[in-house]
């Protein structure tokens, strides 16, 4: 648990500030904030904020209150289920102008762990994908696949506000839009993506299509991640999960998305019949089949 951890927020230098002159200049605490929902009786850590960034010191201050509270959750998640939770020395948490995407997996795995990336946009809209980002720092795995799934999964599982890639939609339901607009149901897209070892990018080839680290590319595979982890904890238990996870630990600078066989080792069946029963989940789960897609190129933003 991370009961002692420290939590810093720092701005980035050289940002513009777009608040009144001499407002917030000065980094400064806040409380705490207490949640109802937090039920970890864990870390009651002040966080230090910088002023230095584009955001409010009304959104500042809903960051911290948000930032808090999915890390408890997950803190609470973690005891419950028995999952390993380290103690992690440092959360630098940098909210920026500079920044395009989220990102503290790959800082991670340079042997940066604890390092926390947010668009100052995402920040200002309460669109961070806070608990996500905090499931790559308290949860890390040398496989990208599962890694990025978990994060998906939980986030929309337990994150305090919606965030990329599902918005508060439905996973199911927006991994099969995905995969029929990818290649059609049916195509068979998850042993390329289980050979992808942190910190390489999620990508896909289907086709002559390419999907890569552009918005496009990872609006349609990130939903696909998260769906499908959430098909093996909701059919086949955390138990096999955690089993298979603990399988591919990161290991800073070093390159293991795992062999093929950890799945039968995990699940008793190949990744190949998981995949088939996956499928069939998500085209029978067509609850909510009417909803609008989100705009695909603002709404990216995650690694
Ligand atoms: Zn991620």
């Amino acid at each position: 648990m991370a009961s002692t951890s420290r939590c810093a927020i720092f701005a980035a230098s050289g940002i513009s500030d777009r608040r009144a002159p001499g407002e917030g200049r000065q980094p400064f605490s806040l409380e705490w904030p207490s949640d109802p929902d937090d039920a970890s009786g864990g870390a009651r850590t002040p966080i230090a904020l910088s002023a230095e960034t584009g955001i409010t010191a009304a959104q500042r201050h809903q960051f911290n209150i948000d930032f808090h509270r999915d890390l408890a959750r997950l803190q609470t998640w973690a005891a419950k289920w028995h999952w390993p939770c380290p103690d992690v020395p440092e959360f630098r948490v940098v909210v920026s102008d500079r920044f395009k995407i989220s990102k503290s997996l790959v800082p991670a795995w340079s042997g940066d762990a604890g390092r926390m990336e947010f668009p100052a946009w995402r920040v200002a809209a309460r669109k961070a994908a806070i608990a996500h980002e905090l499931v790559h720092v308290l949860f890390p795995n040398g496989n990208r696949l599962l890694a990025e799934g978990l994060a998906v999964h939980l986030q929309a599982e337990l994150g305090g506000n919606p965030a990329f890639p599902n918005f508060g939609r439905p996973l199911h339901q927006l991994a099969r839009e995905r995969l029929h607009a990818m290649a059609g149901l049916g195509h068979r897209c998850l042993a390329d993506l289980d050979s992808i070892a942190t910190p390489a990018p999620l990508t896909l080839k289907v086709g002559d299509d390419f999907y890569g680290e552009e918005p496009r590319g990872q609006t349609h595979i990130y939903p696909i991640a998260g769906s499908f982890v959430r098909f093996l904890i909701e059919t086949h238990g955390l138990d096999a999960f955690r089993d298979l996870y603990s399988r591919t630990p990161l290991i800073s600078l070093q390159h293991n998305a795992g062999a093929p066989e950890r799945w039968t080792g995990a699940y008793g069946m190949p990744l190949a019949d998981l995949e088939m029963q996956w499928m069939s989940v998500i085209v029978r789960d067509d609850s909510a089949a009417h909803a609008t897609l989100p705009n695909l190129n603002r709404e990216h933003g995650h690694a």
